[in-house]
């Protein structure tokens, strides 16, 4: 599944590739549904319209027109943005296809269409909603200490929830708490202000680190997709069960939180 970075990621390509481009034709490729079938007037409220940004928020793509208005794109599970050529012939599970004044096409393929294609209006505050983004500056230490403050759920399926904080999956999340050295499994308001400030540097540490991995990924732009990142590379817990902490040799563990799995060291992270 994309995750923050492989969004953002992939927002920064396609800003590059589609934008200042005109809408000229938004077809339809298969009738399948997807999480949310598209509004029936999306290709009036697209077509002719300039695209001159794209930006994201949480896992939202933005694709923002001249109007002001915005295409909304959600990859879901298993969704891809691909760019081609007008001769580009259609792939299995190709669903929309958004043909740009370039000659190329936005192409939004989907095998498992838990992705979603939305048009918002300018002034809608759908998205204000949303958690605090990890990497925006109203992520402070003192943010983080209110949120944390009172809880006795597990840290870690906190700093996971989307009402507090978006776009901290579940390999930020393992990721972030091992750099910290914070067990996922301790009460949220049982860290320390040391601790607190030490986790919030390590979730923008792990996620700008993605990033910019997953930058370097897209060479070409051929094809827009966040699953080639080399962020895995570099894991030190995530889906390490079993083998040896890289600081102290002891064993990486797998438990179960709120039905994901969650790696750690038991002897760095208390
Ligand atoms: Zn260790």
């Amino acid at each position: 599944m994309p995750e923050l970075p492989e969004i953002e990621t992939i927002c920064r390509a396609l800003k590059e590739k589609i934008s200042n481009n005109i809408i000229l034709e938004c077809h339809f490729i298969t009738n399948l549904k997807l999480r949310k079938t598209l509004p029936a007037n999306i290709t009036e409220k697209i077509i002719n319209r300039k695209i001159i940004d794209v930006s994201r928020r949480a896992k939202y793509i933005k694709i923002i027109l001249d109007n002001g208005n915005i295409l909304l794109i959600h990859l879901g599970m298993s969704g891809k943005l691909l760019i081609k050529d007008d001769n580009y012939l259609y792939q299995k599970h190709d669903h929309v296809a958004f043909k740009l004044s370039n000659n190329q096409q936005i192409i939004y393929n989907d095998p498992r269409r838990f992705g979603m294609i939305d048009f918002i209006e300018q002034n809608s505050s759908i998205l204000d909603q949303l958690g605090i983004e990890p990497l925006d500056e109203h992520f402070t230490d003192l943010f983080l200490q209110n949120i944390l403050k009172n809880k006795q759920q597990a840290i870690k399926l906190v700093i996971m929830n989307n009402k507090f904080l978006v776009g901290v999956g579940n390999i930020y999340a393992c990721e972030s708490l091992f750099l910290s050295k914070i067990s996922p499994i301790r009460s949220a308001n049982s860290l320390t202000q040391a601790e607190i400030k030490l986790l919030r540097n390590s979730i923008i540490q792990v996620l700008e680190h993605a990033i910019k991995q997953g930058g370097s990924t897209l060479k070409d732009y051929s094809s827009i997709s966040g699953e080639n990142g080399y962020f895995q590379n570099f894991f030190n817990v995530y889906n390490k069960h079993g083998t040896n902490c890289a600081l102290c040799q002891d064993i990486i563990v797998r438990v179960k939180q709120g039905g994901r799995s969650s790696f750690y060291c038991p002897t760095c992270q208390l």
